[in-house]
C-alpha cells in the first residue's frame, strides 16, 4: 500500500474483516440425530459458533464492511447500534478490531449479562431515555449528535448481506451438504429477526435455481406470519416476542415475504420444549430460537415422511445457550412468565425415537 493510496484506512479495515471471517471459517453444519427417521437427514447450521456466540456476528460484519465500502464508516467514526441484544456484542467485537469508538443505546430492561459482554468487545453502553419501541430512532439521534455511524441491522443487515459479497450462510450450507446423501436440502428453516438471514438464504435458492423450499418459524407476538400470510407488508401486533432474536412487534424493512415458501407459527411453549430435548437428548447447547426452529423442522420432516420423500432438511442454531442460564431455561422464569412447556414436552423425543408426530392440538 502506498502512502497516497486515497482509502488507505478503508482498504486496510476490509482487509481486517476479511481476515477475520477466513480466521474461524464457515461455522459447523452439525447432523441431528433422528434414529426413526432413516429416510430424512437432518441438520443443524451451529451459528453459536461464531466468536460473539450468534448468528448476528456475520450481519454485523457484512453492516460494516458495506458501511466502510460507501465511505460511512471512516478512520474516526463512532459506531452507534441501538438494541441490548447479540448486535450490540457483535458491534463492539467489530468496532474493536477496527480500532474505532462503539456506543450501544439499550432499552432499559437490557440483562446485566449482555452489557458485560459489550463491554467485555470493549463496547461502552448507554440506557436509552425512550421506550423500546422508540430506541431506534433514540440511536439514530445520538449517532447523529456524535457525527458517527449508526448500524441499522433492521434496514441495513439485509443489503448488507449481498453487498459485502462474502460467502454467506447458504453458500455454507451447499458447500457443507456436497459430500452428503443428499446434498440439496428440501427444506431450510431460520427464523426472522431482521429477515436478513432468511432473505439472503431466499435469494441464494432462487439466484442457483435450486428446488430447495425456504420455511421461517414464528413465534407469539410476531409481525411475521400475519404478515406473510395476509400479504399486508406493514403488519404490526405491537408485542415484543418472548423468544430473543426472532419474532418482531412489527414487519420490518429487511423481512422479504416474497422468498419464503412457508412461514409456520410456534407456539413458545412449544419452542422451550423442543429447546429443552436439544440441550438433554441431542446435546446442543443452543438458544431458545433454536427450539422454535427444531419445532417447524419436525413439522416439515413429518410432512416429508407422510407423504414418503427421501431428503434432508437444514435447521438453524443462531445462538448459543449461555445467556439464558437465568431465563429460558430456568423452570421458574419460564413459569413466571405463564409459559407451560409440560403439553409439550415429550414431543420430540417421540418424533425422535418413533417417527410419530403428534403436537397437543388446540
Ligand atoms: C437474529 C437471529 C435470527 C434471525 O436472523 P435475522 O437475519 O435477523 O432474521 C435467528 N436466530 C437468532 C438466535 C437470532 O439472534
Amino acid at each position: 500500500m502506498t502512502s497516497d493510496h486515497p482509502n488507505a484506512w478503508a482498504a486496510d479495515a476490509i482487509r481486517r474483516l476479511r481476515a477475520e471471517g477466513r480466521a474461524y471459517g464457515p461455522t459447523p453444519l452439525r447432523p441431528l440425530p433422528l434414529p426413526a427417521l432413516r429416510d430424512v437427514r437432518v441438520y443443524l447450521k451451529d451459528e453459536s459458533a461464531h466468536p460473539t456466540g450468534s448468528v448476528k456476528h456475520r450481519l454485523v460484519r457484512a453492516m460494516f464492511h458495506e458501511a466502510i465500502a460507501t465511505g460511512r464508516i471512516t478512520a474516526d467514526t463512532t459506531v452507534v447500534a441501538a438494541t441490548g441484544g447479540a448486535v450490540a456484542v457483535a458491534g463492539a467485537h467489530f468496532a474493536r478490531l477496527l480500532d474505532l469508538p462503539f456506543l450501544a443505546v439499550v432499552p432499559a430492561k437490557t440483562p446485566a449479562d449482555t452489557l458485560a459482554r459489550v463491554e467485555r468487545e470493549g463496547g461502552r453502553w448507554q440506557v436509552a431515555e425512550q421506550p423500546p419501541a422508540a430506541v431506534q430512532e433514540e440511536a439514530r439521534a445520538v449517532a447523529e449528535r456524535l457525527g458517527g455511524h449508526f448500524l441499522d441491522h433492521f434496514t441495513d443487515a439485509e443489503r448488507a448481506l449481498t453487498a459485502s459479497r462474502e460467502p454467506t450462510i447458504a453458500d455454507e450450507i451447499f458447500t457443507q451438504l456436497r459430500e452428503e446423501p443428499h446434498p440439496v436440502p428440501a427444506w431450510i428453516v431460520t427464523g426472522a429477526g431482521t429477515g436478513a438471514t432468511s432473505a439472503s438464504i431466499g435469494r441464494h435458492l432462487r439466484h442457483h435455481g435450486h428446488p430447495t423450499r425456504l420455511a421461517v418459524v414464528d413465534p407469539e407476538n410476531s409481525a411475521y406470519f400475519p404478515a406473510w400470510a395476509s400479504g399486508c407488508r406493514d403488519y404490526a401486533t405491537g408485542m415484543p416476542s418472548r423468544i430473543p432474536g426472532i419474532g418482531r412487534p412489527r414487519t420490518e424493512p429487511g423481512f422479504l415475504p416474497t422468498v419464503i415458501d412457508l412461514v409456520i407459527p410456534v407456539p413458545d411453549a412449544a419452542s422451550l420444549a423442543a429447546l429443552r430435548w436439544l440441550h438433554d437428548t441431542a446435546a446442543v447447547p443452543a438458544g431458545p430460537a433454536a427450539g422454535t426452529g427444531l419445532w417447524g423442522v419436525c413439522h416439515l420432516v413429518a410432512r416429508m415422511r407422510e407423504s414418503g420423500a427421501r431428503g434432508s432438511v437444514v435447521g438453524l442454531v443462531g445462538d448459543h445457550a449461555e445467556p439464558y442460564r437465568n431465563t429460558h431455561l430456568d423452570p421458574e422464569w419460564v413459569r413466571a412468565r405463564g409459559l407451560d412447556p409440560a403439553p409439550y414436552a415429550g414431543v420430540v423425543e417421540r418424533f425422535a425415537t418413533t417417527g410419530e408426530w403428534r403436537p397437543p392440538t388446540g
